[in-house]
Order: C-alpha cells, then structure tokens, then sequence
C-alpha cells in the first residue's frame, strides 16, 4: 500500500510531489490520465494561449525558473516548464500515465483508499489527493441544431490544428478568457471572422515584453532579484485585488478599462457594444492589448444578437438573418461542476461524494471534506482566484496537507477528517465576504452555481489564506483514534 496517491499530473500534483519528495517521503506515486503532465496547459493549446499572471509568480515557490522570456508566458514556454518538472519525477518512476481514476472508496477497516482506474486496475494509498484541476471539461452552449453544422466544429480546449482556418469563413461562439487569446491569432488568416457575443468582457491593457538576455542571466545568478520580482508582483495583485474583494475599491479599474476601450476602438457604435453591462470584475478581468484591434479589422464583425439555432452552414440570429460560416469554433468555457461527473467517490459509512456534493460542493479550507477521512483536494471549492496567482492557493494548500501528516505522524494516527462544524464555518466565512465582493455584482459566471452560490472562488486575499492553512488546528479535526501499530 502506497503512503500517498495522487491524481493528476498538472502543477497542483506535481507540487504535492515536490513537496513529499523533499520531506523524504518517497512512498507515493503520481496517476495521469494522458500521457504526458501538464493539466490545463496540455489541454489548452489554442493559438495565443498564455497566462495572463505574470511568469515569475507564475511559478512554485519551490521551483523557480530564472529562464522565463516574457512577463506573461505563453503556453508552449508553459508547457516546457512542467514538462522538465514532471522529467524529475519519471526519472524516480513516480508517475503512471494512462491512468484514468474512475472510483475510489474508503476502506474503514484498513483505514486507506481503494482506487480503480478505466481499465480496472485497483491501488490502495493511506491517503488521496485529488489535483484534478477545475477547467477541463467543455462546455457547448445548448442551441438548438448544434449537431447539424456540417463544416469543422471544435471546442477552444479541444483546438484542431488540422483545420486550416486560411480563407475560410470563421464563426466563434463566447467572448471569455480564451476566445479573446485566439481571436487576435486568427483574424488574419480567415476570410472572413464572425465573433458571437453574449456578455461584452471587461477588459485591461496587457503590458508584456520580452525579458532581455542580460535580465535573464541576472535572475539566473541572483535568484535573490527574481524572488523580489516575484514578491513585488504578488504584493501588486494583492493591493489591486482589493478593488474585486471589495466592491467600493474598484472605481480605478473601470476608468482604466473605459479608457483601454476608448484608445483602443474608435467607432462609436462598435465601443458602445462593447461596454459591459455589469459591475467590473463580476466576471473574469481580462488583459489583452490585440482583442479590441482584431475587432476592428474589415474582415471581422462582432455580433451581440442573440442566436436562435445552428444550421448546416451558419448560425441563425433571433432576426432571422443568417451569418455563413464553414468552420465554429466554441469559445465557451468549462463545466467546473463535471469535473468529478465521471468518478464515484464513496467516503467513511458509504457517503457518496455526488450526493454529499449535490447542493453545493464544499471542503474544509478548500482542501478536506467531512466524511472522508485522508482525502485531499488541491484548488478544490471556493479556492480558485480572479485576483492573483493560483500557484500560490496551491503551495499554501500542499503546506496544509503536509502539517497534517506530521500532525497524524505526531499523534500516531491513521487518519485525520475535518469536523463538520468546523467545516460549516469554513464556508459561512467565505460566503460572508462574498456579497461585498466584485463577484457578487450580478452577473452570470462560471464561479456560480445555478442558484448564485460562489461555489470556485477565494474571495479574501492570498495573504488571508496563506495565514488560515498555516498550520493545522486540532480542534478542527477529528483524528482516528486507532493507532499505528
Ligand atoms: P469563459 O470565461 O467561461 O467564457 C465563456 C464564453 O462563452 C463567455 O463569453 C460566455 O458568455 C460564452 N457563452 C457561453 N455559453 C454561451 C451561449 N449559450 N451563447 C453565447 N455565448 C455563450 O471560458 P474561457 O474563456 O474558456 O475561460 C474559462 C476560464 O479559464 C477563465 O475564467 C480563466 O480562469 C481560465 N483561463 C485563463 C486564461 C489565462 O490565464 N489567460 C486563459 C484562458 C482561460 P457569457 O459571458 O455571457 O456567459
């Protein structure tokens, strides 16, 4: 039996790693899926994918890279990142690839998890973190004739290379975080670009550049530099994030995407459209300097009318009128609520996590859940960001679950669970701050459920969570009385 499984193979799983690894416990083994690591950066490979957190916060505490090229790193630089951190870890054989988590239940009498993949195989582990990421299930808007289309269809996330988008006519549904990455990249290759917009984004200038040689040899001689670098941007994110977790701050932030918009796009009618309809920050901030541009070239027409129907060769608007296309292409988000759709997890006395889950899913700090003993989550609910780094929410939470096991080592136990009180009060203190927040403005986000209920978002500061996970409170837990033997 393993000490430690861990599934999934992005930067939250590869952190747990890192982190087990250097306090010497070498008795885990990291389960992928595919076949390389990566997570959201494997997955997401649409042209213009990058990050919009700045690379050197962009990073593990413990596994700085002094070699970024840019302020904001795109996906391939991304992507070569994990794939060298995830080369440490192949190395020592701690990770099987093509490992598919389809069930795990909780053995009460030998206090571990009993793990089945796709294919049937079963593992068992004291303990079980779940880095399964949040953003990687596609959403397709439910418009009545989608499977009628008879051009190229594909998913932002699911990106066809393939399909050559020279010359033809190109429809792309959603306006979020990734439509207005590859939107520029594309425009000038289509003959002509049709971008379909429910909700105009707020939007804020990016200021990237290129790290000159001198500066990255610098960083890579003085680690010291690109750790105040890294600290200065975080101390920035967090000054600015109080215009989103309190709503009253966030005048500054309109005036500056206003002015972005006005700079940026001269015709009057075009701007007006593209002016939110709802308070700044309520959905996803976005950075971008070329969306705005791409939207006023010739060959580009942005729609704002609703669309009635998919039809073999275009999209039908509520008018009647139909727009042609040969290729669609959704930009349009995730199901962060499907993520575990396809994967039973039966906790202590055969609680099932999809119905404990079914109203609203909540953990202890975003991290254990009540019920189920030794079962850790990285960005679980209410812990993902729109204000800062959430490489950061990680190592804070990867922190978290190693007190834990030297709380358990101490105590001599085998297993540890949060109290429910403990975590009922966790989520009334996030929901407490919530309606003072920018999220709360409103609108329609991934962030919240059908009932309104914030169900992704962190909405304090990194700091504020950093300081709750520092250590483990034992009042907070319920820990096995069994002991080891
Ligand atoms: P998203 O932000 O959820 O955007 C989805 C878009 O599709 C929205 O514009 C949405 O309109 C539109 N849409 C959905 N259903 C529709 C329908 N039935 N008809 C018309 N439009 C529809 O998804 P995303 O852009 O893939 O980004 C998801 C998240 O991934 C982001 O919030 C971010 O956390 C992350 N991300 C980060 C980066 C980065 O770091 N740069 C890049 C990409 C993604 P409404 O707004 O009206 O709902």
């Amino acid at each position: 039996m393993l000490e430690f499984a861990i599934v999934g193979a992005g930067f939250s799983g590869i952190a747990m790693a890192r982190a087990l690894t250097r306090a010497g416990v070498h008795d885990f083994k990291v389960y992928e899926k595919a076949a390389v690591v990566g997570g959201t950066w494997r997955e997401n490979h649409y042209p213009g994918a990058a990050c919009d957190v700045p690379s050197h916060l962009y990073s593990l505490a413990d596994a700085p890279n002094a070699r970024w090229t840019r302020l904001f790193p795109r996906q391939p630089e991304i992507q070569a990142h994990l794939l060298s951190l995830g080369d440490e870890l192949i190395a020592t054989g701690k990770i099987e690839f093509a490992w598919r988590l389809r069930s795990a239940h909780w053995d009460a009498e030998q206090r571990c998890w009993c793990l089945t993949n796709a294919a049937g195989q079963q593992i068992r582990a004291r303990t079980m973190v779940l880095a399964l990421g949040g953003l990687h299930v596609p959403a397709f808007p439910d418009i009545p004739g989608k499977e009628q289309f008879a051009g190229s269809v594909f998913h932002s996330a699911q990106w066809r290379h393939d399909v050559d988008l020279s010359g033809r006519r190109v429809a792309v549904i959603g306006t979020g975080a990734s439509a207005i990455q590859f939107v520029p990249i594309i425009a000038p290759l289509a003959a002509h670009l049709s971008v379909f917009q429910r909700s105009a984004p707020w939007l804020m200038p990016r200021p990237d550049f290129l790290f000159p040689a001198w500066v990255r040899s610098a960083f890579a001689r003085l680690p010291f530099a690109a750790q105040m670098l890294r600290g200065s941007i975080f101390l920035l994110l967090e000054l600015l994030s109080t215009g989103l977790t309190h709503r009253r701050f966030g005048g500054w932030a309109r005036w500056l995407a206003q002015t972005h918009l006005h700079k940026q796009v001269a015709d009057a009618d075009l701007r007006a459209r593209l002016m939110p309809d709802y308070p700044i920050g309520c959905k996803r901030v976005l950075i971008s300097s070329d969306y705005y541009p791409a939207l006023t070239r010739a060959n580009v027409q942005l729609i704002d009318e609703p669309i009635s129907a998919i039809e073999s060769n275009g999209l039908r608007m509520q008018s009647g009128q139909l727009i042609e296309a040969d290729v669609l292409i959704y930009g349009s988000g995730f199901k962060p609520m499907d993520v575990l759709a396809d994967i039973e997890i039966i906790g202590s006395h055969g609680r099932n996590l999809a119905n404990d889950w079914q109203t609203r899913p909540q953990a202890y700090l975003g991290i254990s859940v009540h019920g189920y003993p030794n079962l850790h989550f990285l960005l679980g609910p209410n812990t993902a960001l729109g204000h800062n780094s959430v490489l950061y929410m990680i190592d804070s939470q990867v922190r978290h679950i190693m007190a834990l096991q030297r709380a358990k080592r101490d105590r001599n136990t085998l297993s540890a669970e949060p109290t429910a009180a403990a975590q009922t009060a966790f989520l009334q203190d996030v929901d407490a701050g919530f309606p003072n927040s920018a999220w709360a403005g409103g609108c329609r986000s991934w962030y919240l459920d059908t009932q309104g209920h914030n169900i992704a978002l962190w909405t304090k500061s990194c700091l504020a969570y950093r300081w709750l996970t520092r250590r483990v409170n034992a009042a907070d837990y319920h820990f096995d009385p069994q002991q080891l033997r």
